[in-house]
């Protein structure tokens, strides 16, 4: 499964956020997690479509798809020169498919930071310039090999030279990968360089309780906002308070409504946590409804009609004859299946159909 990983200095509330990602994730029902990985915290991803499906086809319970961070510690200045346990926590990040970059963003005399104040651009940037360093040592390794090829005039190293030497100046600029755009002919070549810092990334500023409801009030969410849309502007920056997450992970669900009402909130933060992650990593949900559950599923933008079957089962996949499909919306406006067929929007899709978000399936198969 894809996962987003979580970074940041020490001290900056990274585990705080990742005990509320589990003890979330603790609350659901229908997924054993005794067997995963501790570093690993696996939450449901919210989706108030299930209800509303479950509502109009009726089912005994329905099922959330899920989705999972990885918490990496241990980033200090320095980790792309080993120091600390820089090159595992480099390594970490490489195996991660996104970055949530957790910056500290409120006061507390109490709690220590590494650069002895509060500077959340310049946590972002210690970390960034780490990755970057990082980046430029593969792309000098790799820029070595491929001259050599380049000579010889094969195609592909020259493609690849090309590309090598359009990232080279921008990360001797201090800036990311990700901020370069590179056309279709590029993506892959790009890919295979696993660099750092072509991860897509979310910045998350832990921020005081007091600033939860407004985000925007908190002086060091809008110097990271304003940062990062200059410097990252593809990014998103979240405001979440990872105490006050961690204390709504705790509560039972009508001391939940209470606590949110309070603070003025309409659902947690993890939950939009959640849900840009997913987003991030280019994540989708289609549900199959009728039987014993209405469920959702997870898949990936452009994925065509029977890859998705094959989320459910590699049965599905194999046998794929068709996907009888319609969107949440059309469910939602008409109200029953039985409208939707008389509307004309039920739809019998082939196997090149991609598959929308929302969508609604029953597959047909041969076993
Ligand atoms: P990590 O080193 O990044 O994993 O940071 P921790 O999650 O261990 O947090 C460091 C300290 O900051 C702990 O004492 C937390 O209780 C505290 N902390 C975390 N989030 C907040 C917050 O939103 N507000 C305040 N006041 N303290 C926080």
């Amino acid at each position: 499964a894809l996962t987003a990983g979580i970074v940041g200095l020490p001290n900056v509330g990274k585990s705080t956020l990742f005990n509320a990602i589990t003890k979330a994730g603790a609350e659901m029902a229908n997924y054993p997690f005794a067997t995963i990985d501790p570093n690993v915290g696996m939450v449901e991803v919210p989706d108030a479509r299930l209800d509303r499906i479950q509502e109009i086809i009726p089912a005994k319970k329905n099922v959330h798809t899920t989705f999972e961070f990885t918490d990496i510690a241990g980033i200090v200045k320095g980790a792309s020169k080993g120091e600390g346990l820089g090159n595992k926590f480099l390594e970490n990040i490489r195996q991660v498919d996104a970055i949530v970059h957790v910056v500290r963003a409120f006061d507390d005399d109490n709690i220590t930071t590494v650069s002895g104040k509060v500077d959340p651009i310049e946590d972002i940037q210690t970390i960034n310039m780490e990755l970057i360093l990082a980046d430029l040592e593969s792309i000098d390794k790799r820029l070595a090999k491929t001259q050599r090829a380049a000579k010889g005039r094969d195609k592909d190293a020259l493609a690849e030279l090309e590309v090598l030497e359009k990232i080279k100046p921008v990360l001797e600029a201090g800036k990311s990968a990700r901020t370069i755009e590179f056309d279709e002919s590029e993506q892959p070549i790009v890919k295979g360089l696993f660099l750092l810092t072509a991860k897509p990334i979310l910045y998350v500023a832990n921020i005081a309780e007091d600033d939860m409801a407004d985000p925007e009030a908190s002086k060091y969410f809008k110097l990271i906002k304003d940062y990062v849309a200059n410097e990252d502007p593809d990014a998103e920056v979240l405001g979440i308070s990872a105490e006050s997450e961690q204390e709504i992970a705790e509560l039972e669900d009508d001391e939940k409504a209470e606590f949110l009402e309070a603070e003025g909130i309409t659902e947690p933060g993890l939950n939009r946590l959640i849900r840009a992650s997913y987003h991030l990593l280019g994540l989708q949900t289609f549900f199959t409804a009728g039987g014993k559950e209405t469920r959702a599923w997870t898949f990936k933008k452009g994925m065509t009609a029977p890859q998705t079957a094959g989320v459910i089962h590699s049965d599905f996949e194999r046998g794929f004859i068709r996907a009888e499909t319609v969107s949440f919306d059309d469910l939602d406006k008409n109200g029953s299946m039985q409208a939707v067929k008389e509307a004309g929007r039920l739809r019998l899709e082939g196997k090149d159909y991609l598959v929308q978000d929302g969508d609604i399936i029953e597959f047909r198969f041969n076993v």
